[in-house]
Order: C-alpha cells, then sequence, then structure tokens
C-alpha cells in the first residue's frame, strides 16, 4: 500500500459525507471555504539551503515507503537490542561515530537511524518504575510485561520462587519460531546466560540461576534446572541453532579450566559444552563448537547445522578493549555476520535476537568511551544484517531494553568533541578559545551521569569494569588537567552510587521489513512481541 498523495481531495470528501449524513431533513446546501491562493513564496536563503533541500527530499523518500500488512510476511526476523541504549547514548554515539569519521558528528546517521519507521517505547516492569533488564527481555520475547529479575515467567511468581515458576512459565518467541521449523539464534557480547539472552530460552524466577552454583537447595530439590542447563536441553523443534557469547564458565564444572585459565562455576559435574556436542554431534548433524578468535574464523559455514561459541568465561570483552583478550575473540558485527550466514541456509526462515550486552556495563561502570563505543560497534553490526537481507521477507528491529542516566548537557559549540569538556560559543556565536567554567569556576563536561562511582582518570585504559576496584568519587573534580577523551576518563557523577543506575524513561525503536510500520507510536514493551508474532506468523490466529 502507498500513502494517498491527495489527502487533501480525499479529505474534503470525506467532510462533505459526514456533513450530509449528519442532517437528512433538507439540508443547506454546504459551502466550502474558496481555495486558499498558495503560500507565501519563499526567499532563496531558505530554498537554497540544504537544509530546506535535503527536508523535501526526505519527504519524498518517506511517501515512497512501502508497507507491508500481511501477515507472516516477514520470513526472517532479527530484534537487536541495545542493552541500556537509551536515546541520550543513541545520540551521543551518533556524534562519536561521525566524529571518528572527521565529521562535526550531529549530523551523522547510525546504520539504524536510516530505517524507515521509528517508535518510542515504555520500559517499565510490573513492580518497578525504572526496569531491569530481566524482565523487560520477558516482555519483549514473550509479549507479557512481569516483575524485575524473572525470565519467562508470569508476573505473580514472586522472585526466586522455584515452585510458582514451574507452574506459570511462558513461551517465547524463538520457542514458537523453533516449532514451525525455523532456524533460530541468540548472539550476545554479555553471558548467553544473563539475562537479556536467557529471556530469548529460559524460565526461571531469578535471573542469578546462571548455573547450578546460583540456586538454593530447595530449589534444586524442587527440580528447578539452571540457565545453562536449560539452553543446551531447549525442548522447542530442535534447540537453539546458532548460540554466540560469553559465560563459559557457567558450561564448564568447578574441575576444568578453560583455554584462557579461567575454572568453571558448576558444581553438579556437568560439563554442558560436552552435552551439547553429544546432543546434536550425531553424525547426521555437524555441530561446531568455538571458543576463539582462531576457531571462529576456521567455521565451514556449508557444513555446520548447529553452531556454539563460548568466547570468554563471564561476558566478552568492551569492543575498544577487545585486542587484549587472551585467545582473541570475535567483534559483535563478525558474530551477527556469522549468524545469518548459517541461518539463511534453512528456507523456513530464522528469528535471531542479537544483543549489545555492554553498552549498559560501560554505563554502570560510569565510563561513556565504553558504553558509546560498545554503541558504535553495535550499530555496525546492525549494518550488517541490514546489508545481508531483504527488506523484503526480512523483519529487523532495533531497540533498548532500558535507558541510563547518561546526560548530554551545557552549550558546547558544534562539533565539541563528544567525549570533551564543553567549550561553548561567543557572543557572536563563533567557539571560544577555553573550555566554559561553571559557578565554581571549574570547566565540566558535555556527558555526565545522575549517579554512579563517579570520576576516575585511568588513562589508556580501556576496560571500564576496572573502576570498581577503586573508591566512589562523586561531585565535581577539578578537570583542568585531564583528558577527558581518554579510554580512562570516567565520568562525574552527582548522586555517590556503587554502580550507576538505569534509568526510567522511554526508549527509542527502529525498524525495517515487513510490519515495520507497526512500530510507529509509544507502545508497551511487551507490543514488540506481537509485532513479531504477527509479522513473522508466529502464533495461529
Ligand atoms: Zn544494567
Amino acid at each position: 500500500m502507498q500513502f494517498n498523495k491527495f489527502i487533501p481531495t480525499s479529505l474534503a470528501a470525506a467532510l462533505l459525507v459526514s456533513a450530509c449524513s449528519e442532517d437528512r431533513s433538507n439540508p443547506p446546501p454546504v459551502t466550502l471555504p474558496e481555495p486558499q491562493p498558495t503560500a507565501l513564496s519563499l526567499p532563496a536563503q531558505q530554498l537554497e539551503s540544504p537544509w530546506f533541500s535535503d527536508g523535501r527530499a526526505t519527504v519524498e523518500a518517506a511517501r515512497e515507503q512501502v508497507i507491508n500488512n500481511t501477515p507472516g510476511a516477514a520470513k526472517n526476523i532479527i530484534l537487536f537490542v541495545g542493552d541500556g541504549m537509551g536515546i541520550s547514548t543513541v545520540t551521543a554515539a551518533r556524534i562519536l561515530a561521525g566524529q571518528q569519521q572527521g565529521m562535526s558528528g550531529e549530523e551523522y546517521q547510525l546504520s539504524f537511524e536510516k530505517m524507515p519507521f521509528a517508535g518510542l517505547i515504555k520500559t517499565y516492569n510490573t513492580n518497578q518504575q525504572t526496569p531491569d533488564s530481566a524482565g523487560t527481555a520477558t516482555a519483549m520475547m514473550a509479549g507479557v510485561k512481569t516483575k524485575a529479575g524473572v525470565l519467562n515467567v508470569a508476573e505473580d511468581v514472586p522472585r526466586g520462587d522455584c515452585a510458582a515458576s514451574q507452574q506459570r512459565p511462558l513461551v517465547t518467541a524463538l520457542e514458537l519460531a523453533e516449532s514451525l521449523g525455523k532456524s533460530t539464534g541468540v548472539v550476545s557480547t554479555a553471558r548467553l546466560t544473563h539475562a537479556t539472552p536467557a529471556a530469548t530460552y529460559a524460565k526461571v524466577p531469578e535471573r542469578g540461576w546462571e548455573s547450578d552454583d546460583g540456586l538454593s537447595n530447595d530449589a534444586k530439590a524442587g527440580g528447578c534446572v539452571d540457565i545453562a542447563a536449560q539452553m543446551v536441553a531447549l525442548a522447542a523443534g530442535d534447540g537453539i541453532d546458532v548460540a554466540m557469547g560469553g559465560g563459559r564458565r557457567h558450561f564448564l564444572p568447578e574441575s576444568v579450566t578453560d583455554l584462557e585459565g579461567k575454572t568453571g562455576r558448576r558444581q553438579d559435574g556437568r560439563n554442558l559444552v560436552q552435552e551439547w556436542q553429544q546432543r546434536y554431534g550425531d553424525g547426521v548433524t555437524n555441530a561446531v563448537y568455538v571458543e576463539d578468535q582462531a576457531g571462529f574464523d576456521g567455521i565451514d559455514v556449508a557444513a555446520t547445522d548447529k553452531l556454539l561459541g563460548l568466547f570468554e568465561s563471564s561476558h566478552m570483552r568492551y569492543e575498544a578493549d577487545r585486542g587484549n583478550d587472551i585467545a582473541g575473540e570475535p567483534s559483535l558485527s563478525q558474530m551477527t555476520g556469522k549468524a545469518v550466514e548459517l541461518l539463511e541456509k534453512d528456507e523456513d526462515g530464522y528469528f535471531l535476537m542479537v544483543e549489545s550486552g555492554r553498552i549498559d556495563h560501560g554505563h554502570h561502570a560510569g565510563s561513556a568511551y565504553n558504553a558509546l563505543n560498545d554503541a558504535v560497534e553495535f550499530a555496525e553490526a546492525i549494518q550488517v544484517a541490514m546489508d545481508a537481507t531483504s527488506a523484503e521477507d526480512t523483519l529487523i528491529i532495533v531497540t533498548a531494553d532500558h535507558s541510563h542516566v547518561l546526560t548530554i548537557a551545557g552549550y558546547p559549540t558544534r562539533g565539541n568533541p563528544i567525549l570533551g569538556k564543553v567549550v561553548g560559543n561567543d557572543s557572536h556565536g563563533e567557539p571560544e578559545s577555553a573550555p566554559a567554567t561553571a559557578e565554581d569556576g571549574l570547566p565540566f563536561t558535555t556527558l555526565s551521569y545522575a549517579n554512579g562511582r563517579g570520576f576516575a582518570d585511568l588513562g589508556s585504559e580501556t576496560d571500564a569494569d576496572v573502576r570498581y576496584g577503586l573508591p566512589v568519587d562523586a561531585g565535581r573534580q577539578d578537570l583542568t588537567a585531564v583528558d577527558t577523551t581518554a579510554p580512562g576518563f570516567h565520568q562525574e557523577a552527582l548522586v555517590p552510587l556503587e554502580s550507576e543506575t538505569h534509568a526510567g524513561e522511554d526508549v527509542g525503536i527502529w525498524a525495517r521489513g515487513p510490519g515495520a510500520h507497526l512500530l510507529s507510536g509509544t507502545n508497551e514493551q511487551s507490543y514488540i512481541f506481537h509485532v513479531m508474532a504477527r509479522s513473522g506468523g508466529l502464533l495461529a490466529d
């Protein structure tokens, strides 16, 4: 369907019809207002501005946008979740990405910002105004909101209650896709057992049950199973076809030391990597397990039916820190490209969830540098998927599970480094020669946090988590001699907290492909599932 190009005419007709139907007894003739003369003619400085011509061209392009309302038209669905990628993070990442390419930055567009449809999503959990990632991921994956901290169990299940959780599980979009014979995949830079990836397959009343060491004896006695064990035993269809991320420790027993020198966490002695290989490595299916960059690079797509990649004991590295990995690990965009290559072999289509898990972790540690560089890599991964798929049959959705308390503040001049101190404009609108000072006489950065551990100057350190080993240092600092654009700079924070927190405002959602237009407007997070289900034909009507 195309947008009606003659809305004024049809609107007038509609007005006539409704006017006639309101009064049937000898109605007076309808008098329409005289056509107005065309609008004021515009001066050259307006018509010839690139802002003006770009705006007109963008309207024309938007009018050509195809809307596909056919249920089931989305043979493939890719859901991209930027964990903690609030609106301010998107804006700052856009500016950073543009500045990394030599532009002033504000005008740059991240890959997903070129998608034709966008909207807003309300992220609260059923019991929290500002949400956690387990409840939000459940909303997206199962189509119902639930409590903070629980995965794919109904909202009336008390957190940590094994027995109640067994009575009230929810079915996920990934399971529905599996049951229809589609291929499925999960990719994350966090542990595959962490809240967002776990929400594609696991049902637990406590997100901390990543391996059996996290469960109480009562929970174990009650028959509850940890998240990693649920992943390798997933019953829907033939189980997950492609899984890549971190979290090796939750799949390995305490007795096993991995290739990067870290021991497993499992107390039940089970080696879930071996169990996964035994489940699928039956001589018919070719199941491939990889755990480093070399293994990843060696994947033979044509000869691989099932792929499990566990590249780190805990979370994978921040993108800016990836070069420091011991065994080497792929980037999110590399993993995304490989996942699409593997999944698109299935002519029944696929469901893929890709999470950039560490935007969130960078923010929690008060490091805009790490959060934004991971967001830029996330945009790269989305570009890879956009290039590898067609908007005719693939619905790509990009969103965040929740926001963070990052602010973009002050009046920095155009093109001011987004990680820099605020340099304002003078009375002629030209950049000042030195950073602005606040009422306390000190300079300040464009980016800061409302709460968290606060300032640290760790120089060239590219791992934001090092910040946790140093004291909380909230409030104002003298940044005069500090390079705030350095990887190891941690922004000032107002309220001292052990860790910076999530934020409660809406997040953005961007979409391309069949059903993408349904995500326009302001919607509940659980609505995302229903767009995927309808557009992908995941539910019987
Ligand atoms: Zn978080």
